[in-house]
């Protein structure tokens, strides 16, 4: 099993107006995405006539999709989804997926992607864009070491009619897919030593600096709650590995920040999790990999703005030295904690990580986690909690949320919840052990990591995995939070909000 993903590699072809017979001629299939009142104007489409026929017959209902054979040179496989007006980027990526899936069981080589002017001007995602995406989603490779797997989906050429930036799309969608990939890796072949390996043929692939904080490196700078987590592990391979990313004759002004958290396996050490909730524990590591997504689609479209990735790669394991409850541990910033559960080990190695990283006084700092259950229970698995400091940045991370399709919802994080994360042996116990409003300590106990006036954000990603999938994404992993951050940080009421001196625009 490889630890990288190949990359895919097909014809892409992206042309304004109307799909011509000739156009058609060169597809096996055809996904068209248009609102109810654009089928008025499919009288000189190709084909229009039969889809008008199959969508008066069917009776389709708007927001949902048919399938039509359309008479061209020969027959072609047509399906067509009807989008609602003012539909969000997750409707229309949903839609997208749903649409790509009528095609899995045929899966043509030769696609045709098609959506008329003004169909999704709203969305923040154009129709266009959501159906290459959902596409991209639907035939990337996974990793299996299957002796005869199953066929692939290979794309040979996608020809594209209608407007949206689909260069865009295909950076973000194969760091997404870079993303997904590693967090199906088993941890057989994903650990600490081989997860180091990837990243520095990635950071020099890619022309990163690369900077790996080792334990021993890790003991010297005193983080003593990422190595209480590291422990338990038999092999000392942990890490915070930094990568920089630095736009070629750009702006140099503070980095942005972004901060994974990297467990690679989490059987909850000592407080030992039950099979159930341990079976999915290789995907513990998807805040790194989202973190890593991101800086790939970041250097793709050459962002103007310098980038840090701080990436906080252990296991939590049970060995010899496992950390145990009631041990208490100093963090590099020199703040002591009280364990109290072994199992909320994402927050200690999250606590050093973003110790270290804001004495680079960086221009903010955004962490991503797969941390609690607690904000699963609050959101479920389709939106992903937010948290910041910074509250002008609310609006701002819930619009990049709807316009990328990777919702988010801003979560409280009232003072007065340190009341209970009080201790009498340490400056702060790592958390409660009743699971209510965790994703609040989980935040409350972070932020005191922080340093002081820097700019935080903090994604608790429940919506990293789910059943069925999510948006564009039909499979479990889901890859949520690499078209968000790559959205927030190109924004630029997400730049505005900042603290002036700290990025150069
Ligand atoms: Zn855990």
């Amino acid at each position: 099993m490889k630890l990288l993903p190949a990359s895919a590699a097909f014809e892409l072809t992206h042309g304004r107006g109307r799909p011509t017979a000739a156009w058609l001629g060169r597809v096996d299939a055809l996904l068209l995405m248009l609102r109810e009142d654009q089928l008025e104007q499919l009288t000189e489409f190709p084909g229009g006539a039969a889809i008008r026929r199959e969508h008066a017959r069917l009776q389709c209902k708007i927001g949902g999709h048919f399938t039509v054979e359309i008479g061209t040179a020969r027959p072609l496989c047509a399906v067509v989804g009807l989008l609602p007006p003012d539909a969000g980027a997750f409707r229309v990526l949903t839609l997208a997926a749903k649409m790509v899936q009528q095609l899995a069981p045929s899966r043509p080589a030769r696609i045709g992607l098609a959506a008329f002017e003004g169909a999704t001007e709203t969305s923040g995602t154009s129709a266009t864009e959501a159906l290459l995406a959902a596409l991209l989603a639907a035939t990337e490779s996974r990793p299996n070491a299957k002796q005869s797997p199953a066929p692939a989906w290979a794309l040979q050429r996608v020809q594209v009619k209608g407007p949206g930036d689909l260069a865009s799309t295909v950076a973000i969608e194969s760091a997404a897919h870079l993303a997904r990939w590693l967090t199906q890796l088993p941890p057989s072949v994903l650990h600490p030593t081989s997860y180091r390996r990837a990243l520095a043929s990635l950071a020099r692939r890619h022309g990163w600096h690369m900077r790996v904080h080792d334990e021993a490196a890790l003991r010297r700078l005193g983080a003593g709650a990422f190595l209480a987590v590291a422990r338990g592990s038999a092999r000392r391979d942990a890490a915070l590995v930094h990568l920089q990313y630095r736009p070629r004759g750009g702006s140099l002004g503070a980095p942005i920040a972004l901060v994974g958290k990297g467990l690679c396996f989490d059987t909850g050490g000592l407080n030992l999790k039950t099979p159930r909730s341990m079976l999915g524990m290789h995907g513990d590591m998807a805040g790194s990999a989202v973190v890593l997504a991101t800086l790939r689609a970041l250097t793709a479209l050459e962002y103007p703005h310098p980038v840090d990735a701080w990436l906080a790669i252990a296991e939590n394991r049970i060995g010899p030295d496992s950390y145990t409850q009631q041990d208490v541990v100093t963090a590099a910033d020199g703040t002591s904690i009280q364990v109290t559960h072994t199992d909320a080990e994402g927050r200690m190695v999250l606590a050093d990580a973003l110790a270290l990283a804001s004495r680079t006084k960086p221009a903010c700092l955004i962490d991503f986690a797969t941390l609690t259950g607690a904000c699963v229970t609050a959101l479920t698995e389709r939106l992903s909690g937010v948290f910041t400091n910074l509250s002008p940045l609310r609006d701002v991370l819930e619009s990049a949320g709807r316009d990328s399709g990777e919702r988010v919802w801003t979560l409280p994080m009232p003072e007065d919840f340190d009341e209970e994360l009080d201790s009498q042996t340490a400056d702060i116990a790592q958390c409660l052990l009743d699971g209510k409003g965790d994703h609040i300590y989980a935040a409350r106990f972070l932020s005191r990591f922080v340093g002081a006036g820097i700019p935080w954000v903090h994604v608790d990603l429940s919506a990293a995995e789910r059943v069925g999938g999510l948006a564009h994404v039909q499979a479990p992993v889901t890859g949520f939070g690499v078209r968000f951050a790559t959205r927030l940080l190109s924004s630029p009421a997400f730049l505005a909000a900042l603290p002036p001196h700290k990025v150069r625009r």
